[in-house]
């Protein structure tokens, strides 16, 4: 007998939920994010209902429903808590025993022994059997086909096996978990200063997370900086769009700019001077694209221009809210998140960039607004500024 069920994929919406009056417009542009994720992979039914949202085929498609490929894309969208492949059947006893068994069967035919607990939702008060019943029948049917296989473990069961029985019954056992935060766009756009770091990549990760929708913005420094570095942020860009959608990114021709702080700026002075200079040109940028907030993958402490001194100093130069996600991070946290986003290998090759290839031996530890000041006296800033906004390329990732 072939036992007829339908797949689909059921999302448990978390942060979103208390959005109150507002909470149409996360769970719209949670399903329009899906939708995008999933353009490659063709058209699905996805619809919000209750606290979740559901991805199906649509009715009239005849094509096998893709739940690996599905669910693999939507592990990198933001703004739900946890996925779950879900079998749905008509709501009907003979038919969950049915079910039940194959599905069941499944679970044991790698012939090893697994803990296993049923938990049933009742929602239909008709269904002739209640939870409990429902949950220790189907728990001894289990025993009884694999005594040398399953065991109950009502506490942590390896295999937790889920019924609800609603207008149809809906049968799972598995749970993905997702990166939460809220529906990228939701919260608007942020300017996003990516280098070819580890730590840049992963700050977008975050600030994507929290639902804003990412320009990048990078510096180079043909040819001291190679277009191995450019392909390098041009691949960081691709990896992080994955997570925050179509993103714009900006490589501003930075060698003038660089040359000109060479032969004006002390060498120890060289680190901080040239990050305020980007912050100025982000800043601006930002301005013409209408973005209110900038995003840096600067931690306090990290290195020279990354005090607190210095990070004053390079806020002050721009007008709108720097933020830096990884401020509080020690280093091997955001490896390691950079290795589970996927950035960290890229991050890695081994490429200079112009941090690298200009600044001294030994930057002035903590400099202050003044220091900054006086040695950027005997530069035309708001010429290099210009400067920079001309001489922008910008790639759709
Ligand atoms: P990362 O911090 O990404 O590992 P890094 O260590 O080379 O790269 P830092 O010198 O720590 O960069 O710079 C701090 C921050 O300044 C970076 O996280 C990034 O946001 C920004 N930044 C540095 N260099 C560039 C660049 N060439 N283009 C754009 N942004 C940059
Ligand atoms: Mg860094």
């Amino acid at each position: 007998m072939k036992i007829d069920y339908q797949e689909l994929i059921l999302v448990r919406l978390g942060e979103i939920t208390l959005k109150g009056l507002n909470r149409r417009r996360f769970e719209a542009r949670l399903i329009q994010n899906m939708r995008y994720r999933l353009r490659d992979l063709g058209k699905f039914k996805i619809y919000q209902d209750q606290s979740r949202v559901y991805i199906e085929k649509r009715p009239q498609d005849e094509i096998e429903f893709p739940t690996r490929e599905i669910l693999k894309r939507i592990k990198e969208v933001f703004g739900y808590t946890s996925a779950s492949p879900v079998r749905r059947f008509s709501n009907d006893k003979d038919l969950l025993y049915e079910q039940v068994k194959a599905y069941v069967a499944q679970l044991f035919s790698d012939g090893k022994r697994h803990t296993f607990k049923f938990e049933t939702r009742r929602v239909d008060k008709k269904f002739p059997l209640n939870s409990y019943e429902l949950n220790s029948d189907l728990g001894a049917l289990v025993l009884e086909r694999y005594p040398d296989q399953a065991t109950v473990d009502v506490h942590q069961p390896e295999l937790l096996i889920q019924i609800e029985i609603r207008k149809d019954i809906y049968l799972y056992h598995e749970i993905q978990p997702a990166y939460s935060g809220l529906p990228v766009g939701t919260s608007g756009k942020g300017m996003l200063l990516l280098s070819g770091g580890i730590d840049s990549p992963v700050a977008g990760f975050q600030m994507a997370s929290r639902g804003l929708l990412l320009e990048s913005i990078y510096f180079h420094t043909f040819p001291y900086t190679g277009d191995q570095v450019k392909q390098k942020v041009i691949d960081l860009a691709t990896r992080i769009s994955d997570f925050s959608g179509k993103m714009p990114l900006h490589i501003v021709d930075f060698t003038e700019i660089q040359l000109e702080l060479n032969e004006y700026v002390p060498p120890e002075m060289m680190t901080i001077v040239m990050r305020r200079m980007m912050m100025r040109i982000a800043d601006k940028l930002a301005d013409q694209k209408k973005i209110n907030c900038i995003i840096t993958g600067e931690s306090l402490g990290q290195v020279a221009s990354q005090t607190v001194d210095a990070l004053r100093a390079t806020n002050i130069v721009v007008n709108r809210p720097v933020f830096r996600p990884l401020i509080s991070n020690d280093k091997n946290d955001t490896i390691n998140l950079a290795r589970e986003i996927g950035t960290y290998e890229t991050s890695i090759l081994p490429y200079e960039d112009c941090c690298t290839v200009f600044v001294a031996k030994h930057p002035k530890i903590n400099p202050s607004l003044a220091d900054c000041e006086f040695a950027e006296q005997d530069l035309d800033i708001p010429d290099l500024v210009k400067q920079g906004l001309n001489n922008i390329e910008t790639i759709i990732i």
